[in-house]
């Protein structure tokens, strides 16, 4: 990322107009009064249309079952109070709302979105200007003012509006503390409500909503000495000043040039002068600190919006960050503590979140995750596998529905998320955990009987690990052993690169757990959406075609060289299997392999004991490397499909992106002839071939891949009790022959052929 120094961000090198501190001041003491909520909206209207010099001035409060109802009003007819409602998107006011944005027309009447409401008398006005009332992220309401005569209202006179609204926000929300308003009834969440989503882990839980990065709650707004506030935001400034610095001292300096970029560039927008002066104008003006922020914030949020041009919107996005950091230290947290505020049964709510972030949450809390988007191999639900969690994805919407600690179910078998749920909901969800709790007793239970199918076959069930906590799975899901463990995982959840020895340790730690049971080492896999938050990186336009796994491993040898080296020290004695990530071409392994070569050679030199033996795999992931397989073959002790990888390559498409996460199938016939190749291939050369990817725990899958051959599958801890099942109802060479003829077809996928299959032969998949 090149970005040029200096200070000149846009939005926020100009400060705007403010409404005095006269106004602010009379409606903060309003807003103290204690006379009823109607009688102090009515007296801001008032106050409002005065400032604005404006006939009309209405508060919208938004209501239950998303309509905006007119809450108090000067100008429009006063019988129109409570009885005129709207909803989110109908009319002026509704647009308002449901953009979140301002509008200032002129000549209202000539807008496509115009609806004329008789009842309010509006019939005179020409000119309309109006801002959202937000709160928490969310529109509450709408603030509006009109004038009878046509009138071009200036950006000036929006900014104010919003300030004004924001403060506006603040009477709503403490109507709600003195228990005058319930919050839900003023933002329409009181409702149960059902969110069909997509299953991205299965499994039941339940718990309290926790928005992620929910916006930090300013109560305050108007401040009596704006000095005060003044000298209160720059000793906040001075210790997020520190926290950067901490940050930035504990990046991977000298090696890793390009974290050091990013971190600098971020520590100098900190202490861009415009937006200081950009806070300070809104602080002079009467505002909180925090508020101040938070509305320069917003108006950052607005142009971010509207801009198209990726450097701007990046630096825009800097900027958002540095606000939100700055508010916690006004609020006297740092960013770092905020996660033991965490109820114990969390469950996660978020757009979008990286794999790392899903780390920086205390595991012992988080009961489930649900995403408003998400697909299915994305190493963010990787992660999640690992922790246990219930997954449910692409909800669109379910942000804007949930209040934070509102109690969720989260039931990912049928991918579905309940928020308030009603009591025969929770009911049934009792019903279903006891089912479920009955059917892990079963699994459990057979969890020493071999994986053998009716007619003989073996399949061996491995489990995938990265978290510690994963290897207490391999004792009583009886896996046969670790088939992939993701050594970046306990690089991802650190603040910077671990040392050899501490790679050591943790390496003998799982050595040690496995007793004897087979692990496959996998270098470390970083890149693409698996980024590590001290090796910063350039931007890349296709990360996941990009600079990841075994090339960066090549590129930057030192690292590999480490990570061997911590291997070898922790196996001495004991048998080592270093598996390679993204194996492209026969080179890069030749590459890889002299790597090791030379970290033994240096173990030897030195009279460190040496592992007892020694056997290197290939992740096959990409296709290109299929085309070489008689070399590649040649050299290795055996292999591992990657199909999560594969699938991603083999129809370029996206393995994180939530549209195209149905859009191919992993059991078309395309992915199961390749699979099928691969398999004879490595059968012919007399080389195991597992297969690891998340194909590999779904039992109708599972159940695929041991009819075209594989003998070895590794998959999350919590599926192994279910394939072990699949295997176990199945005969295998009948399946076979069903199947061969299949995947030379056309067909877009086999699902619905297999899922008949099993259902006819009785196989549990
Ligand atoms: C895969 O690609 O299938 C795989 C197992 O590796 P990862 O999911 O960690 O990329
Ligand atoms: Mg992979």
């Amino acid at each position: 990322m090149n970005r040029p120094p200096g200070g000149d961000v846009p939005g926020v090198d100009s400060p705007g107009a403010s409404p005095s501190r006269r106004l602010l001041a009379r409606i903060r003491d309003i807003m103290a009064e204690a006379d009823p909520r109607q009688q102090r909206l009515d007296r801001i209207v008032r106050l409002v249309a005065g400032e604005m010099v404006a006939e009309v001035c209405s508060c919208y409060v938004r209501r239950p079952g998303d309509v905006l109802e007119l809450f108090a009003t000067v100008g429009l007819n006063p019988s129109a109070v409570h009885r005129t409602r709207l909803r989110i998107g109908e009319g002026l006011v509704g647009e308002v709302a449901a953009t979140g944005r301002p509008l200032a027309l002129a000549d209202a009447r000539s807008h496509p979105g115009f609806a004329y409401r008789p009842e309010t008398g509006e019939d005179p006005y020409q000119s309309l200007m109006g801002v959202p009332i937000i709160r928490g992220g969310r529109v509450r309401g709408v603030l509006v003012v009109q004038n009878r005569h046509r009138r071009h209202y200036h950006e000036e006179e929006v900014e104010t509006l919003q300030t004004i609204a924001m403060v506006v926000a603040e009477l709503i929300a403490g109507a709600v503390a003195r228990g005058e308003m319930a919050w839900h009834e003023a933002t329409g969440n009181i409702m149960p409500m059902r969110f069909a989503g997509a299953s991205l882990n299965v499994g039941l839980a339940r718990g309290l909503a926790v928005p992620h990065r929910p916006q930090v709650t300013i109560r305050d707004l108007v401040a009596e000495d704006p000095k005060k506030e003044q000298a209160r935001l720059e000793t906040a400034i001075r210790g997020m000043h520190r926290s950067l610095d901490a940050l930035l001292a504990n990046s991977v300096a000298a090696d890793m040039p390009e974290s050091r970029d990013i971190l600098e560039a971020y520590r100098m927008f900190a202490e861009d002068r415009g937006w200081h002066a950009r806070i300070g104008e809104f602080i002079r003006a009467g505002l909180t600190a925090e508020a101040a922020v938070q509305r320069v914030r917003e108006d950052i949020a607005a142009r971010m919006e509207h801009s198209t041009d990726p450097y701007l919107v990046e630096r825009l996005l800097d900027f958002d960050d540095l606000a939100n950091r700055l508010v916690l230290h006004l609020a006297g947290r740092s960013a770092a503590t905020e996660p033991n505020a965490l109820p114990a049964d969390t469950v996660l709510i978020a757009r979008t979140l990286g794999p790392t972030e899903l780390l920086e949450y205390d595991q012992g809390r988080l009961r489930a995750l649900v995403l408003e988007a998400g697909s299915a191999t994305s190493h963010t639900i990787i992660i999640a596998k690992a922790m246990d969690i219930p997954v449910v994805g692409r909800c669109p919407g379910i942000l804007a529905q949930v209040e934070p600690l509102d109690p969720v179910i989260v039931d990912a078998d049928d991918a579905q998320v309940f928020v308030r749920p009603t009591e025969d909901i929770q009911a049934s969800f009792e019903q279903h955990m006891a089912l479920r709790a009955e059917r892990r007793r079963r699994h459990a239970a057979r969890s020493q009987l071999p994986a053998e199918s009716r007619d003989g076959v073996r399949v061996s069930l491995w489990i995938n690990a990265g978290l510690l906590a994963d290897l207490g799975h391999l004792h009583h899901t009886g896996a046969d052993g670790i088939g992939l463990y993701r050594t970046e995982i306990p690089f991802m959840m650190r603040p910077s690169f671990p040392d050899v020895a501490a790679q050591a340790e943790l390496y003998c730690q799982v050595l040690d757990e496995a007793k004897g049971r087979p692990v496959h080492f996998r270098t470390l896999d970083i890149g693409s959406d698996k980024a590590l938050a001290y090796f910063g990186r350039a931007e890349e336009g296709n990360p996941a075609l990009g600079w990841r796994a075994l090339r960066i491993g090549l590129d930057r040898p030192h690292l590999l060289r480490q990570q061997l080296r911590a291997m070898i020290r922790a196996a001495a004695g004991r048998p080592l299997d270093v598996l390679f990530p993204m194996v492209t071409e026969v080179a890069e392994l030749d590459a890889a392999r002299h790597l090791l070569q030379l970290e033994l050679a240096a173990a030897e030199a030195v009279g460190s004991p040496l592992p007892q033996s020694l056997r290197i795999g290939a992740m096959l992931e990409v296709p290109a490397v299929m085309w070489q397989l008689p070399a590649l073959l040649s050299r290795v002790d055996f292999v591992a499909v990657g199909s999560n990888d594969l699938q991603q390559y083999l129809f370029a498409s996206d393995r994180g992106d939530p549209e195209l996460a149905q859009r191919y199938d992993s059991l078309s016939p395309p992915m199961l002839a390749l699979l099928h190749y691969l398999v004879r291939q490595c059968d012919a050369a007399g080389v195991p071939v597992s297969l690891c990817g998340e194909m590999a725990g779904r039992p109708l899958d599972a159940m695929a891949l041991v009819g075209l051959g594989f003998r070895h599958l590794s998959m999350p801890a919590g599926a192994v009790g279910p394939v072990r099942a699949m295997v176990r109802s199945l005969a295998v060479a009948p399946l076979t022959d069903y199947l061969e003829p299949l995947i030379g077809g056309s067909d877009h996928s086999l699902r619905l052929h297999l899922r008949a299959y099993a259902r006819d032969h009785g196989v549990e998949a």
